[in-house]
């Protein structure tokens, strides 16, 4: 879940202390995503890339436990919180369980949070590894394909410690962030965070 009081308190990071930032792999353009390529682009993420004052660390969780390609996943019977204390699995589509590939997968983007000082989590959502707000409930692939408001397994590790993560749609606070990197950033008002939208407000059924 963004934290746009925490964002707004970032310090003005320098070319010499750059901004250290956390990224799910296929957010920066690696071919990591389950079909061997990447998941399109993300031009809210990539802008960063143009500044010498941010340091992008990235990782693939999936990828370092399962390789790539590979199957999609999906955590049931929780979200990633659950996952980490024992409450739910993470199963592939075809019912293969990853669970403990991916608690091992996030200890490890764990390990590199912390090895890089990192200051802020930029991930992909839905994802049952990166997802910070938003994940899939159970199978994608089943005939009603339902979400929940949760984090991915890696995103849960990582909140757990005490990380901020944001997802690459959180366009508001993406906003407050570019602002802190840039000081001539004019932020855009009318920018709204996931939780802002008609979609997740009707699918949720928040008023
Ligand atoms: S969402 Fe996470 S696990 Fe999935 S391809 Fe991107 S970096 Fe890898």
């Amino acid at each position: 879940m963004p934290d746009q009081t925490y964002l707004r308190n970032l310090r003005n990071p320098s070319k010499e202390n750059p901004l250290r930032i956390l990224a799910s792999a296929c957010l920066l353009g690696h071919k990591c995503g389950v079909d061997g390529d990447t998941y399109g682009e993300y031009p809210s993420v990539l802008t960063l890339l143009k500044y010498d004052n941010v340091k992008f660390t990235h990782f693939c969780p999936e990828d370092f436990s399962f390789g790539t390609p590979r199957e999609m996943c999906d955590i049931h019977g929780g979200n990633g919180l659950d996952v980490l204390e024992g409450r739910a699995k993470v199963l592939t589509a075809s019912g293969i369980d990853w669970t403990a590939g991916m608690i091992s997968a996030s200890e490890k983007m764990l390990a590199l949070a912390k090895e890089n000082e990192i200051e802020l989590a930029i991930m992909m959502d839905v994802s049952a590894a990166c997802g910070n707000h938003v994940i899939y409930d159970g199978n994608r692939y089943a005939d009603i394909k339902k979400y929940q408001i949760g984090m991915g397994v890696c995103g849960a590790q990582l909140h757990r410690a005490g990380f901020k993560i944001i997802s690459w749609r959180e366009y508001a606070s993406l906003e407050i962030l570019y602002s802190r990197i840039d000081p001539t950033h004019v932020i855009d008002v009318t920018a709204k965070d996931f939780n802002e939208h008609e979609w997740y407000k009707d699918y949720f059924k928040i008023k």
